[in-house]
């Protein structure tokens, strides 16, 4: 008998004429995330089965614990045919490994040709069961094990351990969008929230040398290669912003440093996400946070860009992003020491209020058009597919 994975789909039950292309969106995220194990794929409606060789299995196990789109794991084993014997045989063996002391059996029977019905199934198991391990009873209302046997037309399967899965939506299924991804906590948190609703995400980066360290970069790369283990490779527009970091710190007044740098951010992320095809800007902006992100602050940076502009964390406490970091795994290379192009030109007193007038005639200080241009004429592309990176020379 080989171990399976049986995978309750998540919210798609929602879908209903396009059901099949988010089953095939997630058979083939699982197909990339399982890529070199041998595992062999098939699915229904109702779930998906992932059979494979015993040893692969707390991998196999962890990296559909990642997966978005499935609701829930079961676990168990495919036979190598649905006849009673076998599965009795397959049965006992199981519970000889198994510890408990009360247990019921359920049977779902889609081969509605089987001799016997899944009450009959149900019950004769039930007495193998009891006959070949002491201590047992039968406990229908609150068993501390289910034996699920499912009878299909060539295969039976029987499984008895869940797992709780991520649920939202199979990556890709929903587009794409473009993250503004720093070295900070807060966005590779939105960039996880964004990915669970089913977009594919792409990140930009801007980075400011050297006024900006390679680490800080290497931070951003690494923040995008975790985020990949849940949503496939993560590509990242690396944009070389020291020009025009030097020019508003130059000429434009120092409170108003901070608003017209995202402004320019904003501007270049729309660009870069209109030519990759990425339909919104996803940023970790959470309200209040900064002087940056005030209601004023925020509605003055927007209003440079049309693209929708999605803030996954906007309404959460500091405390509640850290709480997700540190869950999806961000957390522990968000914290390391390495300044982003932003707290070196912070100024003390960054207007908490600015007016969008005084934006337009600051801007007017500097060639700022030209300077978008040559930044995104020098973007670097990093494409963290595991065939080209040494991971361990990133930090
Ligand atoms: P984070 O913890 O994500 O760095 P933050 O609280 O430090 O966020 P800001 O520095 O004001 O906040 O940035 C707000 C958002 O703007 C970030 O969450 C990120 O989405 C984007 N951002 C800031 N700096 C950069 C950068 N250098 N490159 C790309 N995006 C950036
Ligand atoms: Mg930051």
């Amino acid at each position: 008998m080989k171990k399976v994975f049986i995978i309750k789909y998540a919210e798609l039950n929602t879908k209903k004429d396009n059901i099949g292309m988010f089953l095939r969106t997630l058979k083939e995220n699982i197909e990339r995330t399982l890529e070199g194990y041998s595992v062999s794929i098939t699915f229904d409606k109702g779930r998906m089965f992932v059979s494979l060789q015993d040893e692969d299995f707390e991998s196999v196990l962890e990296r559909l614990q990642k997966t978005f789109g499935i609701h829930e794991i079961e676990v168990g084993y495919e036979l190598e045919n649905h006849e009673m014997e076998t599965i009795e045989t397959a049965l006992i063996s199981i519970i000889k490994e198994s510890e408990f002391h009360t247990f019921k059996v359920e049977t779902k029977r889609s081969y509605k040709e089987y001799p016997m019905t899944s009450l009959e199934i149900s019950k004769h198991l039930g007495g193998v069961i009891l006959k070949n391990k002491q201590g047992i009873t039968v406990d229908v209302h609150h068993p501390e094990v289910t034996f699920f046997i499912e009878i299909r037309r060539e295969y039976a399967y029987i499984y008895f351990e869940r797992y709780a899965g991520l649920g939202g939506y199979p990556v890709g299924t929903l587009g794409k969008g473009l993250l503004m991804l720093s070295g900070g906590i807060d966005s590779p948190v939105s960039g996880y929230l964004t990915m669970k609703r089913g977009v594919k995400l792409e990140a930009i980066y801007f980075e400011s040398p050297p006024h900006t360290s390679v680490e800080a970069k290497n931070k951003v790369l690494r923040l995008a290669e975790i985020l990949g283990e849940y949503g496939g490779d993560v590509k990242v527009h690396v944009i070389p912003f020291t020009h025009i970091q030097e020019a508003i710190y130059k000429s434009i007044p120092h409170d108003y440093m901070v608003t017209i740098m995202r402004r320019m951010m904003y501007r270049i992320a729309e660009k870069i996400a209109c030519h990759n095809r990425c339909k919104i800007l996803v940023n970790g902006e959470s309200i209040g946070q900064v002087a940056s992100q005030t209601l004023s602050s925020m509605s003055v940076i927007n209003e440079v860009v049309t693209i929708p502009v999605i803030r996954p964390v906007a309404c959460f406490d500091k405390l509640e992003i850290m709480d997700l970091a540190r869950k999806i795994g961000t957390y522990e290379t968000s914290i390391l020491p390495y300044e982003d192009c932003c707290t070196i030109f912070v100024p003390t007193h960054p207007v908490i209020n600015p007016e969008r007038e005084k934006c337009i005639e600051y801007e007017a200080l500097i060639p700022y058009e030209k300077l978008i241009r040559e930044a995104i004429r020098n973007e670097e592309v990093v494409s963290l597919s595991k065939e080209q990176v040494d991971y361990s020379s990133y930090l």
